[in-house]
Protein backbone atom coordinates (compact mmCIF):
# COMPACT_ATOMS: atom_id res chain seq x y z
CA UNK A 1 0.00 0.00 0.00
CA UNK A 2 1.36 3.08 -1.00
CA UNK A 3 1.51 5.91 1.49
CA UNK A 4 -0.97 8.84 0.79
CA UNK A 5 0.59 11.99 1.34
CA UNK A 6 -2.90 14.39 1.96
CA UNK A 7 -4.14 12.09 5.24
CA UNK A 8 -4.81 14.00 7.53
CA UNK A 9 -1.92 13.13 9.81
CA UNK A 10 0.51 14.13 7.29
CA UNK A 11 -1.28 17.31 6.98
CA UNK A 12 -0.80 17.60 10.44
CA UNK A 13 3.12 17.02 10.41
CA UNK A 14 3.33 19.37 7.35
CA UNK A 15 1.28 22.21 10.10
CA UNK A 16 -2.01 22.44 7.55
CA UNK A 17 -3.97 21.55 10.50
CA UNK A 18 -3.87 22.53 13.68
CA UNK A 19 -2.88 19.95 16.87
CA UNK A 20 -2.67 19.77 20.32
CA UNK A 21 1.21 18.55 20.74
CA UNK A 22 1.85 17.06 23.84
CA UNK A 23 5.45 15.70 22.98
CA UNK A 24 7.29 16.32 19.63
CA UNK A 25 10.75 15.05 19.29
CA UNK A 26 12.81 14.35 15.46
CA UNK A 27 11.15 11.37 15.03
CA UNK A 28 7.53 11.48 16.87
CA UNK A 29 4.60 13.85 17.15
CA UNK A 30 1.92 12.90 19.69
CA UNK A 31 -1.09 14.82 19.90
CA UNK A 32 -4.95 14.94 21.48
CA UNK A 33 -7.12 12.99 19.67
CA UNK A 34 -9.84 15.35 18.28
CA UNK A 35 -12.68 12.72 19.33
CA UNK A 36 -11.37 11.57 22.74
CA UNK A 37 -12.45 8.28 23.76
CA UNK A 38 -11.19 8.14 27.56
CA UNK A 39 -9.76 11.13 29.75
CA UNK A 40 -6.50 10.28 28.12
CA UNK A 41 -6.35 9.91 24.80
CA UNK A 42 -3.12 10.78 23.05
CA UNK A 43 -2.11 9.45 18.93
CA UNK A 44 1.75 9.12 18.99
CA UNK A 45 2.48 9.22 15.31
CA UNK A 46 6.11 8.38 13.63
CA UNK A 47 7.11 11.67 11.53
CA UNK A 48 8.12 9.20 8.52
CA UNK A 49 5.89 8.11 6.02
CA UNK A 50 4.27 4.58 7.32
CA UNK A 51 1.00 3.45 6.20
CA UNK A 52 0.43 1.26 9.17
CA UNK A 53 2.23 -0.74 12.31
CA UNK A 54 3.25 -3.26 9.92
CA UNK A 55 4.47 -1.19 7.35
CA UNK A 56 6.63 0.64 10.30
CA UNK A 57 8.13 -2.74 11.67
CA UNK A 58 9.45 -3.71 8.70
CA UNK A 59 10.35 -0.65 6.84
CA UNK A 60 11.46 2.09 9.99
CA UNK A 61 14.64 2.50 10.81
CA UNK A 62 15.95 0.94 14.54
CA UNK A 63 16.62 4.68 15.77
CA UNK A 64 12.52 5.27 14.50
CA UNK A 65 11.37 2.44 15.76
CA UNK A 66 13.21 2.98 19.59
CA UNK A 67 12.70 6.54 19.36
CA UNK A 68 8.91 5.81 18.62
CA UNK A 69 8.38 3.37 21.68
CA UNK A 70 10.13 5.13 23.71
CA UNK A 71 8.13 8.65 23.19
CA UNK A 72 5.00 6.14 23.66
CA UNK A 73 6.01 5.36 27.01
CA UNK A 74 7.13 9.29 28.18
CA UNK A 75 3.28 10.11 26.76
CA UNK A 76 1.65 7.42 29.34
CA UNK A 77 3.91 8.99 32.02
CA UNK A 78 3.20 12.37 31.45
CA UNK A 79 -0.67 11.70 31.43
CA UNK A 80 -0.04 10.00 34.60
CA UNK A 81 -1.50 6.21 33.63
CA UNK A 82 1.68 4.56 33.17
CA UNK A 83 1.76 2.13 36.23
CA UNK A 84 5.29 2.36 36.87
CA UNK A 85 5.24 5.99 37.95
CA UNK A 86 2.32 5.61 39.79
CA UNK A 87 -0.56 5.67 37.08
CA UNK A 88 -3.51 3.29 37.08
CA UNK A 89 -3.24 2.12 33.97
CA UNK A 90 -3.57 2.68 29.92
CA UNK A 91 -4.28 0.54 26.88
CA UNK A 92 -2.53 1.08 23.55
CA UNK A 93 -4.26 0.65 20.21
CA UNK A 94 -3.17 0.31 16.86
CA UNK A 95 -5.64 -0.15 14.45
CA UNK A 96 -4.49 -1.43 11.11
CA UNK A 97 -6.01 -2.27 7.47
CA UNK A 98 -9.86 -2.84 6.73
CA UNK A 99 -10.38 -5.58 9.81
CA UNK A 100 -8.60 -3.25 11.87
CA UNK A 101 -10.99 -0.68 11.12
CA UNK A 102 -7.57 2.07 10.38
CA UNK A 103 -9.12 5.15 9.23
CA UNK A 104 -6.03 6.94 8.85
CA UNK A 105 -3.73 5.87 6.81
CA UNK A 106 -0.70 7.06 8.67
CA UNK A 107 0.60 4.47 11.47
CA UNK A 108 -0.40 5.76 15.07
CA UNK A 109 -0.95 4.43 18.47
CA UNK A 110 -3.74 5.26 20.29
CA UNK A 111 -3.04 5.61 24.05
CA UNK A 112 -5.83 5.85 26.68
CA UNK A 113 -6.39 5.95 30.23
CA UNK A 114 -7.51 7.88 32.78
CA UNK A 115 -10.80 5.70 33.18
CA UNK A 116 -11.46 1.86 33.70
CA UNK A 117 -11.48 0.96 29.84
CA UNK A 118 -13.49 -2.85 29.52
CA UNK A 119 -12.45 -6.13 27.96
CA UNK A 120 -10.11 -5.71 25.16
CA UNK A 121 -12.66 -6.84 22.96
CA UNK A 122 -16.66 -7.49 22.38
CA UNK A 123 -17.84 -10.79 20.34
CA UNK A 124 -19.79 -9.02 18.11
CA UNK A 125 -18.98 -5.06 16.72
CA UNK A 126 -21.31 -2.97 14.19
P1 LIG B 1 -7.91 5.08 13.53
O1 LIG B 1 -9.32 4.64 13.39
O2 LIG B 1 -7.28 5.37 12.20
O3 LIG B 1 -7.10 4.16 14.39
O4 LIG B 1 -7.96 6.42 14.36
C1 LIG B 1 -7.90 7.69 13.79
C2 LIG B 1 -8.10 8.69 14.91
O5 LIG B 1 -7.76 9.96 14.44
C3 LIG B 1 -9.55 8.77 15.43
O6 LIG B 1 -9.58 8.44 16.80
C4 LIG B 1 -9.94 10.23 15.16
O7 LIG B 1 -10.72 10.77 16.19
C5 LIG B 1 -8.59 10.92 15.04
N1 LIG B 1 -8.61 12.08 14.16
C6 LIG B 1 -9.16 12.16 12.92
N2 LIG B 1 -8.95 13.38 12.41
C7 LIG B 1 -8.24 14.08 13.34
C8 LIG B 1 -7.74 15.41 13.38
O8 LIG B 1 -7.88 16.22 12.45
N3 LIG B 1 -7.06 15.78 14.51
C9 LIG B 1 -6.88 14.92 15.55
N4 LIG B 1 -6.21 15.39 16.61
N5 LIG B 1 -7.35 13.66 15.55
C10 LIG B 1 -8.03 13.25 14.45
Amino acid sequence: MTYDDDNIFAKILRGEIPNRTVLENEHVLAFHDISEQAPTHVLVIPKGKYVSFDDFAANARDEEIVAFIRAAGQVASDEGVAPSTGGEGFRIIANAGKNGVQEVPHFHLHVLGGRWLGRMLKKAEE
